[in-house]
């Protein structure tokens, strides 16, 4: 079937048109006030605190009241978390958590380990910035092995649980995680020093010198 005359000016102008359609959109949002903002520096203020309040982000864990039921590690669908309790030495009637770990790297966030937790001990913030040199430093402990915490013991009727202000916590983590020696405990070892070539001046110094160029002798 051939093309006619009109039907091919037609194509073409059908192709400018939808050029400047186009390129006019363009244009036009060259002249509007941007609808985005600069982050994370330009923001009027930090994000989380523009977040909502059941954001969930990094679990934080107030050792202060938690009773070391486990709830929440057995509630965890991945097994992101790991604790580990033994006796008081000095009292054989108080427990210490020894580990308290969560792989904040591994964790779906999907909140199930918060909601048995019978003080509130366990719950999400509204952090996420966590920008770190080793994926492992995600790992965040919250028992000290060295310097365990007892268990809280819920006294009989009691139904409010004095908790840190949330996300205090975290933050100091992150905090110590990005600028202190336990940041450097998990990276990489580092990559054997290059050694270093000779100096060319040094080298050409240690050389012999070249010897003289010999002559044919003369008779
Ligand atoms: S938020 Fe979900 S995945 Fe993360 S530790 Fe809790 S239960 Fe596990
Ligand atoms: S954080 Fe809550 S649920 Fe988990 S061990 Fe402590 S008290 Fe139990």
């Amino acid at each position: 079937m051939s093309m006619t005359l009109s039907q091919y000016s037609g194509g073409f102008r059908k192709t400018a048109v939808s050029f400047w359609h186009g390129l006019s959109i363009t244009m036009s949002h060259l002249f509007r006030r941007p609808s985005t903002v600069q982050y994370p520096d330009r923001t009027p203020q930090p994000v989380r605190d523009m977040l909502p309040p059941r954001y969930r982000g990094f679990l934080e864990v107030d050792t202060a009241i938690c009773t070391g039921c486990q709830a929440c590690e057995r509630a965890c669908p991945i097994a992101c978390m790991q604790i580990t309790l033994e006796k008081d030495p000095t009292n054989p009637k108080q427990r210490l958590v020894t580990q308290f770990d969560i792989d904040e790297a591994k964790c779906m966030y999907c909140g199930l380990c918060v909601e048995p937790c019978p003080t509130g001990s366990i719950q999400h913030t509204r952090e996420f910035e966590a920008s770190m040199r080793n994926i492992r430093n995600l790992v965040f402990r919250w028992a000290d092995p060295l310097k365990p915490f007892p268990v809280y013991k819920v006294e009989k009727g009691a139904e409010y649980f004095p908790r840190a202000p949330l996300g205090s916590l975290v933050r100091a983590k992150l905090d110590n995680l990005r600028w202190d020696e336990e940041a450097v405990e998990y990276l990489p070892p580092a990559p054997p020093a290059p050694v270093a070539a000779p100096a060319p001046v040094a080298a050409a110094a240690a050389a012999p010198p070249p010897a003289a160029p010999t002559t044919p002798e003369t008779k």
